[in-house]
C-alpha cells in the first residue's frame, strides 16, 4: 500500500514536472520565426515616433521588413507574402514580433505599420492580439490617423 502510493505520487510528480517543462519548454522555444529581416530602415525612426504615440505606455516591438523574394508578387495591390495557410498578408504580430512588407514603392503610411501596431499596444495592455480587429484601437482612428500624420511628413 504503501509502495503504491509513493508509485502514484511519483507519477504525479513527474506527470507535474512534465506538463511544467512542456510550459517553460513552449514559452521558452516556440517562438516561430518571423518572416522578413530586422534592420533600420531610413526615416524608420521618425515614422516610429509618430506612429508609436505618447498614449503607448511601452516601445514597439522590432520590425521584420519583408522584401524582394520573400514577397509574393501575384499577391495585389499591396506588397504581400503568404503565410503557412497560402493567405496573401501585408502585416503580422505575434507575442514575439511583428513583420512588415515592404517594396521599393512603399511607405510608411501605406504599410501595415500603423496596423501592426494597433495590434502590439493591445497586446501590451490587454494580452490580446486582438486577432478580430474588434479592440478599442481598432474601433478608434488611430490607424486612419496616424497614416494621415505619416502621410503629412511625407513618410
Ligand atoms: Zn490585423
Amino acid at each position: 500500500m504503501e509502495m503504491k502510493s509513493r508509485w502514484f505520487e511519483t507519477v504525479l510528480i513527474m506527470f507535474c514536472a512534465g506538463v511544467v517543462f512542456g510550459v517553460i519548454f513552449a514559452g521558452c522555444y516556440s517562438e516561430p520565426p518571423m518572416p522578413g529581416k530586422v534592420y533600420e530602415k531610413p526615416y524608420q525612426s521618425e515614422a516610429v515616433k509618430i506612429a508609436w504615440t505618447n498614449q503607448f505606455p511601452d516601445t514597439p516591438s522590432e520590425i521584420h521588413w519583408v522584401e524582394g523574394d520573400e514577397l509574393d508578387p501575384t499577391c495585389v495591390p499591396q506588397p504581400t507574402w503568404r503565410n503557412h495557410n497560402g493567405d496573401c498578408v501585408d502585416g503580422m504580430t505575434t507575442p514575439y514580433g511583428m513583420s512588415i512588407a515592404w517594396d521599393s514603392t512603399m511607405v510608411y503610411s501605406r504599410s501595415a505599420m500603423a496596423h501592426e501596431f494597433a495590434h502590439r499596444e493591445e497586446f501590451l495592455i490587454t494580452n490580446d492580439l486582438d486577432e478580430n480587429h474588434i479592440g478599442f484601437l481598432f474601433k478608434s482612428s488611430y490607424i486612419q490617423d496616424t497614416n494621415k500624420l505619416l502621410s503629412e511628413v511625407g513618410l
